[in-house]
């Protein structure tokens, strides 16, 4: 959800389809809302001399758009070899399947559920696909599925919803965990500090820069609001609600459902830690 603050390294204006690093492609499904911000980007990957390319989250179940995604590798004079998931939501993963289908590729995913073919996603383990070497980083929070994509070659790593271009995310309680997340985004900050990840390919808005600033701003983010929920409990605002209405009041209304769920992750996070 946004709280429309200006990112570290947020570029100006729209998102638009097209290249991002030398290896990335973004190509924008046309699902805008509140929640997905400008649509979903749908991230076509491939080493440059390669003829194979990955595909991370087809998006919506929009033809049009799965179309799209394949004519762009066809102009690029390429073939997708292989579909991955940063986690189910339908707007990642609603068109997985009819991708699948398009394309004759197999579908890996966190959750067995996701996938279409015998492989699934393990942790730190690394895939290659037409010498492009991507590395798998659990990243739960946003959701328990959730997973990050490391592209060690364009120092970059796609996020999915754990950070977007704009604004902040939301944990998606009770399958999201506020713990998990903040473990999750520790884990980013040390791909920027440890592996030198510059760029931040989001799954939602504009692509980032400054992938360690980004890290910081959300984690600072989320100790800002941790605190305001504790205070608001404090203060006598017992349902999840009552808090969101309080501490969300600057945020648009629209997003006030996912911001409930949020702050369900953050009242279960501060019971267990015995701060409320
Ligand atoms: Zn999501």
């Amino acid at each position: 959800m946004t709280d429309a603050a200006a990112l570290p390294g947020q570029p100006r204006g729209a998102v638009v389809s097209g290249p991002a690093t030398d290896r990335a492609v973004n190509v924008l499904a046309p699902n805008p809302s509140a929640m997905t911000l400008d649509g979903t980007n749908t991230w076509l990957l491939s080493e440059p001399d390669s003829p194979l390319a990955v595909v991370v989250d087809p998006g919506p179940l929009d033809e049009a758009h799965l179309r799209r995604v394949i004519d762009t590798a066809e102009r690029l004079g390429k073939r997708v070899a292989l579909t991955l998931l940063t986690h189910g939501h339908p707007d990642h993963a609603e068109g997985a399947g009819r991708f699948a289908e398009l394309t004759g590729t197999a579908v890996r995913a966190l959750d067995p559920a996701l996938r279409l073919g015998d492989e699934g996603l393990t942790a730190g383990r690394a895939i290659e696909v037409g010498g492009l070497e991507l590395r798998v980083v659990p990243t739960p929070g946003h959701t328990a599925d959730s997973l990050s994509f490391h592209l060690p070659a364009d120092r970059a790593v796609l996020t999915g919803d754990t950070i977007l271009g704009r604004g902040t995310t939301m944990v998606a309680h009770p399958d999201g965990r506020l713990g998990d997340y903040l473990d999750s985004l520790r884990r980013l900050r040390s791909l920027t500090v440890d592996d030198g990840v510059r760029t931040v390919l989001p799954g939602h808005g504009p692509v980032l820069e400054d992938a360690q600033g980004a890290v910081e701003y959300y984690l600072a983010h989320r100790a800002t609001r941790l605190a305001q929920v504790e205070t608001a409990v404090e203060d006598g605002y017992r349902t999840a609600a009552d808090v969101v209405a309080h501490v969300y009041a600057d945020v648009d209304r629209s997003l006030w459902p996912a911001a409930e769920l949020s702050v369900r992750a953050q009242l279960e996070y501060l019971t267990e830690h015995g701060l409320i």
